[in-house]
Parts: C-alpha cells; structure tokens; sequence
C-alpha cells in the first residue's frame, strides 16, 4: 500500500522522472499506468522530509534523471516490483515464485489489530490456513501476545518497519531503527529471527533490497497480488479481485503472493468466502519462507491442471508482477 503523499506529489514528481520511469518500465507497462496515487491508505504513513539516502539515489543508476531528492520512493516504488531477472540469476526482491504445484501465500500487512487480527486468525485456524504477517514494530510493542498467537498456529511474521516509512529515504540511522529493532522486538517476541522483511510502500530498489538482505539478514518480499483492500472497496470486491484479478492483474496464480491487510475490517469480512473459493479451486496455502523453499528451478504446468477448476500453472519465468 502507498501513502496519501504520492497523491499530492505525483504530478511533480512524474513530470521530473517521466524520462527515467519510461526507460525502466521495460517488462512492466502496468506500472505507469497504475500510478501510486491510487493508493494512499491510512495514517500510518508519516512524511518524512527525509535526506537523501545514497542507498536510494544510486539504484536508478541507469536512469540520470531520476536521481531526483524529491520522489526516491515513487521510483523506487515503480521500479522494484516489475524488475525481471532471468531464471538462475540471485534476486534481491520476490513478487512471486515460480512452483510445480498450486501453491500460493496470503499475507497480511500492517497488523496487529487488536481486534480484527484475532478475527482473521480465527478464519484462518477454521480453514487450516497458514499466512505471513508484515507487522509493525510500534504495533508489536503494543500486541505481543497476538504475534505469539500467530506464531503459535503455524503463521509466520515478517518485518514491515517499525512505523511504516518508506526505507528508501532514510538515511543509514533511520533504516536501523526501522529495520534492526524491529526485528529485535519480533525475535524478543516471538523467540526466533526475522528472516523475511517487506518495505512499506514496495518502495525499495534493487540496492536497498540487497543491503536489507546482507546487512539486515531479511529477504525482501513484494507481491503480485493486490486489491487494494486498504481503500475499502467491500467484501465482495476485495474478494473477486484476489481470485480473478482486476485492473492489470491476472488474480491469483500458482506461486502467487497475495497482499492484504489486516488492519481493515473489509479485508476481513472478505477473507471468508476469498479463502474458501481459493480452496475450492485447489491451491493450497503456504507460508512465504515454505513458498520460497518450493521454488522450482524449471517451472512445469500444475500436475493437477487436468481438472477445469484447478489453477493453472505460471505461464513462463515472467509471470507478471503487478503493484499498485
Ligand atoms: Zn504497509
């Protein structure tokens, strides 16, 4: 999800990086034409005048222009998620993962909620559902005993920074307090490391997803999913947009990661009947880190795509990435 700011600087912004975000959409026409300004959720997004970070400026090495002071987070943000990399080659972000069966991955963001978490563990434990949770430090610090549940059932949480700013302008301090503690406080919690980070926003580049992985010890996960459940567009919609895809997404796919959150109740009244029509149609639901591990080096059509209600499997190493 992405803060209200895009929403006022965007104009600005993509008339300074237009140059550098045509050239760097090779592979992803969706991402102009999806701007983030159709996204801006709630209040968890303060706005930093933050400096510049060189961790951010000199990821769009191949783009001059768009070493701009006044956007990092929009390019970085239109750039991550489309990046392609040839198969074999190490990735320093994940939107998807490339899978012999129907394996896909819900995760949830921004949590936890005091009360509407706790509902959608309930929804998940009925169905034997395991999901990953992006949490934020500053709502761990108040809910522990919620990431200790979650744990408890089989779930698997990651880091979403501490007060959800967007890394990619923050200097080296800012990116430790949002990174590191975060990650202490989840290990504190839950009494085990934090292997997986997502950045708020998707807002990261190539470099910064990298230093988050060798210096933060976190792999950065993105999504290929999202129903942009934060704006509140309803139940049914949230759901028939994590099935069957809207705008420039194609729903959900094998290998596919799902971005909700659980923060909004929409998005938990959704999960019922998304869940169970997911299930009907076969895939099964697995955390990241399992997601990962079942990565195949040669992808092959779903075993069990004979059936007419089964997913059917990527339909090649560029499965599309999209984000909103
Ligand atoms: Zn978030």
């Amino acid at each position: 999800m992405f803060c209200r700011f895009f929403s006022s600087i965007l104009p600005l912004a993509l008339a300074i990086l237009s140059p550098a975000l045509a050239s760097a959409q090779q592979g992803s026409p969706t991402n102009l034409s999806n701007p983030p300004a159709t996204s801006p959720p709630p209040a968890l997004a303060p706005l930093t005048t933050a400096s510049t970070n060189a961790l951010a400026t000199t990821t769009v090495s191949n783009n001059p222009t768009a070493i701009s002071t006044s956007a990092p987070a929009i390019v970085s943000a239109g750039m991550q998620a489309p990046v392609r990399q040839a198969p074999g080659t190490e990735r320093s972000s994940f939107s998807s993962i490339h899978v012999d069966g129907p394996y896909i991955a819900m995760t949830f963001d921004d949590g936890p909620d005091a009360k509407l978490t706790p509902r959608l563990l309930d929804i998940l434990k009925e169905r034997h559902i395991h999901a990953t949770f992006f949490v934020l430090g500053q709502r761990v610090q108040d809910h522990p005993e919620i990431l200790q549940r979650e744990i408890a059932e089989g779930h698997e949480v990651g880091n979403h920074s501490w007060d959800h700013k967007a890394l990619n302008k923050l200097a080296e301090g800012g990116l430790q307090h949002e990174l590191a503690d975060t990650s202490e406080l989840i290990k504190q919690t839950i009494g085990k490391p934090v292997t997986l980070m997502r950045p708020p926003y998707g807002a990261t580049n190539p470099r910064l997803s990298r230093a988050i992985e060798k210096e933060y010890g976190m792999k950065v996960i993105l999504w290929s999913v999202d129903p942009d459940d934060w704006k509140d567009p309803g139940a049914a919609v949230v759901s028939s947009r994590i099935i069957n895809g809207w705008k420039q997404s194609g729903g959900t796919k094998p290998g596919a990661i799902i971005l909700s959150h659980d923060i909004h109740k929409g998005t938990i009244e959704a999960m019922p009947a998304t869940l169970d029509a997911l299930l009907a149609k076969g895939y099964k639901f697995v955390t990241i880190s399992e997601l990962l591990a079942l990565e195949s080096k040669n992808p092959a059509p779903t075993p069990s795509a004979s059936s007419s209600s089964s997913p059917s499997a990527p339909k090649s190493s560029n499965s599309k990435k999209h984000q909103s």
